[in-house]
């Protein structure tokens, strides 16, 4: 079975078109949530993301956006465009928002795979170094939890005795490449498709993972997409002018 990884979209379309267009043929498809919150276009991502269908765990913008949250732990920015999704989205998306599920979940027939937005342990928790995938094992049993909320590509393997970050190794910043990591059944893994529509790892190209059961491995993507239209809907919204600019860097 191969399932097709996205997460932490952010109401950014233009991202999302390049990684659908590039993304190889899947049988199911994971959102680790995070679907909109940042960019500016809510309601579209949206539409599009219901009609591809799948497995969906709420993230914490989807939260927030929908009332479910406040936005105690948002930085001001983040908070704006809080407040501008909150009066943009339709009354249809928004209840679909807000009835999205808390991770971690499963699919039927798939032992030992996980998945979440954050942790397993707190949904809202960011697993950005080793040691916070470490402190987990004791609560996990061996295989693969698969998380956003970082939006750095990559992730750990974090067994007792062998441990590791895990980066896909690319050649560009420019092109559309891949990076093809076998797993060991054996081990337990952390892996993060990395961020369609807001990527925070230094890489301005659209992330996503394909993972597939048999061999047990990751393909993680990086693809070019039309930022420019997607910064310009950002400013078009006057939506805060760094939301634009982060895009560019990567960051
Ligand atoms: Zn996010």
């Amino acid at each position: 079975m191969r399932i097709l990884l996205l997460s932490d979209i952010h109401a950014n379309l233009e991202a999302l078109e390049a990684c659908l267009a590039a993304a190889p043929e899947h049988d199911a498809v994971v959102n680790l949530g995070d679907v909109v919150g940042y960019g500016a276009s809510p309601n579209e991502v949206i539409a599009r993301s219901r009609a591809l269908g799948g497995i969906f765990v709420r993230g914490n913008h989807d939260k927030a956006c929908s009332g479910v949250s406040n936005m105690t732990d948002f930085n001001p920015i983040a908070g704006l465009a809080v407040l501008w999704s909150r009066t943009m989205l339709e009354r249809g998306h928004l209840n679909w928002l807000r009835d999205l599920p808390q991770g971690p979940l499963k699919i039927e027939g798939i032992e030992n795979v996980q998945f979440v937005h954050g942790s397993p342990a707190d949904e809202d928790e960011y697993l950005l170094m080793l040691p916070d995938a470490q402190r987990l094992l004791d609560t996990n049993s061996p295989g693969v939890t698969f998380f956003g909320h970082t939006h750095v590509q990559g992730g750990f393997l974090a067994g007792r005795d062998d441990a590791a970050v895990i980066r896909p190794v690319y050649h560009s910043k420019r092109d559309a490449e891949s990076f093809d990591f076998a797993l060991d059944p054996a081990c337990h893994y952390f892996i993060n498709p990395g961020s369609v529509g807001q990527p925070r790892d230094g890489d301005w190209r659209a992330a996503f993972a394909v993972f597939d059961t048999e061999p047990w491995q990751v393909s993680y993507f990086r693809v070019p997409y039309d930022m420019e239209t997607a910064q310009q809907r950002i400013r078009d919204a006057d939506l805060p002018e760094r939301l634009a600019t982060r895009l560019a860097h990567g960051r």
